[in-house]
């Protein structure tokens, strides 16, 4: 027999809303309108062309969308939703000019994570450039054996006493914007014995003898944002440049070396609080392929009636449509979590990552489908949107390694 709940009265007010505040309704009619005017209309284009899509980078940093200041502004939104609001918009218009004005932030991220106040202060505002002269910023953690295992980077930092100086030496690959920033934050091992826990970030200063860039990759998909190999080689750096100090530094490896936990590793500290926002730029994707592919549905009209009035495709659009919404609620619960310094005990950064990438790769495949042959050629976006959906359970951490963190956070046992 069902059981009854007293429910106590509703008083009219609550302080839990899934509403937007006007300002983030601003901002994201702001970013959708820049995303629709200037980025889909190029968007073909500059995937055809792979390259870094440089004027629509100046553009949106004439708007203050790219920059520091747009960015501190859209992180500073106290309910955590500034930045997934603003990437999903912007993904909505294309991914890969999308990530080529958001790549940046994942550099901006790594030191605002592990550096000290000075640094961010120093470091962030040059990952940017300014709104006449944009810059962009590398964030640089796998290398050709090491992208999942991050505990087994061989990039090795040396510390030289006499000139205070740090030289690194290695290869880092796949590198998003990877030897054209003006900025790279180098993950790197100080004490290789130490794995993961033996390592540090430091920031390359701009033009700094010993970074090379390496192959440019061609890729799949997210084909205008620019992704590098990129080499170290006696890559010599002021001491000033390690990400949170030297003193921070030796605390850490004595904790490490006698095994006593400490807060975290340099690499991960930056996925944590980026992951929210990946997700939101997947759904930006899922979105995009999803409205296509409703309004084609629409449309087209194959035995005597529009294709939606088969329930297989109906069906198809609104599974699409709850995906994507169901996403979109575990990537704002995350983003609101991570600014309000709430843990991940169940690892909801990571939650929120797989479960936006899987569905954008799923959407877009669903929205190929209902656009038939259309769908396939290049004639129409949802190609485009599939092929950089893809990327989604690949980096940032692969779907099978989000799983990993999931559930040892859930179990608290050593999953392999
Ligand atoms: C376009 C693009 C941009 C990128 N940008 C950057 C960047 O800016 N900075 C950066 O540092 N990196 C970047 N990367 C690298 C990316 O993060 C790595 O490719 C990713 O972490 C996966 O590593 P891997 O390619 O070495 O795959 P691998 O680690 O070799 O994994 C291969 C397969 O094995 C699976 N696997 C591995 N280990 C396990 C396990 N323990 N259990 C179950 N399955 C497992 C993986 O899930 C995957 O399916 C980028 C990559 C691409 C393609």
């Amino acid at each position: 027999m069902a059981s009854t709940i007293d429910l106590p009265e509703a008083s009219g007010e609550t302080t839990f809303s899934l509403e937007l505040t006007q300002d983030q309704k601003d901002v994201r009619d702001w970013v959708h309108g820049f995303a629709r005017d200037v980025v889909r209309p190029a968007a073909s284009e500059w995937d055809e062309r792979e390259e870094t899509p440089w004027p629509i980078i100046q553009e949106a940093a004439k708007i203050g969308l790219y920059g520091f200041e747009g960015l501190a502004q859209f992180f500073a939104d106290p309910t955590g939703l500034g930045l997934p609001i603003v990437n999903e918009e912007l993904f909505w218009g294309d991914a890969g000019i999308g990530m080529a004005i958001m790549g940046s932030g994942l550099a901006a991220a790594g030191i605002f994570a592990n550096g000290t106040g000075e640094q961010i202060g120093e470091w962030i505002p040059q990952c940017f450039g300014t709104a006449d002269d944009p810059k962009i910023a590398a964030f640089c953690v796998s290398e050709p054996n090491a992208g999942s295992d991050v505990s087994a980077l061989r990039t090795r930092a040396k510390y030289d006493e006499a000139t205070d100086t740090w030289v690194l030496n290695g290869q880092k690959a796949w590198a998003t914007n990877g030897g054209i920033a003006n900025v790279h934050v180098i993950v790197a091992s100080v004490d290789p014995e130490l794995g993961s826990r033996g390592q540090a970030s430091f920031v390359i200063p701009p033009n700094t003898p010993g970074l090379e860039m390496g192959t440019k990759l061609r890729k799949h998909g997210l084909r205008a944002s620019h992704t590098a190999d990129v080499f170290l080689d006696d890559c010599r750096i002021p001491g000033s440049c390690l990400l949170g100090g030297r003193e921070k530094l030796d605390e850490r490896l004595a904790r490490a070396r006698e095994g006593r936990k400490s807060r975290g590793q340099a690499a991960m500290a930056t996925f944590e609080a980026s992951r929210p926002t990946v997700g939101a730029q997947a759904l930006g994707i899922a979105r995009a392929a999803y409205e296509y592919a409703l309004d084609y549905a629409r449309e087209r009209v194959q035995f005597g009636k529009p294709i939606i009035e088969n329930q297989a495709i109906a069906f198809a659009l609104a599974d699409m449509k709850m995906e994507i919404d169901a996403a979109r609620l575990l990537v704002w619960r995350a983003s609101w979590m991570g600014r309000n310094q709430k843990p991940f005990r169940n690892a909801e950064g990571s939650m929120s990552k797989l479960k936006a990438g899987e569905v954008a790769v799923w959407v877009t495949e669903r929205a190929i489908q209902i656009l038939g042959g259309n769908g396939y050629t290049r004639e129409f976006p949802v190609e485009r949107m599939h092929r950089d959906a893809k990327i989604y359970t690949i980096f940032e951490g692969t779907s099978e390694i989000q799983r990993l963190v999931i559930a040892r956070a859930i179990s608290g046992m050593q999953i392999r």
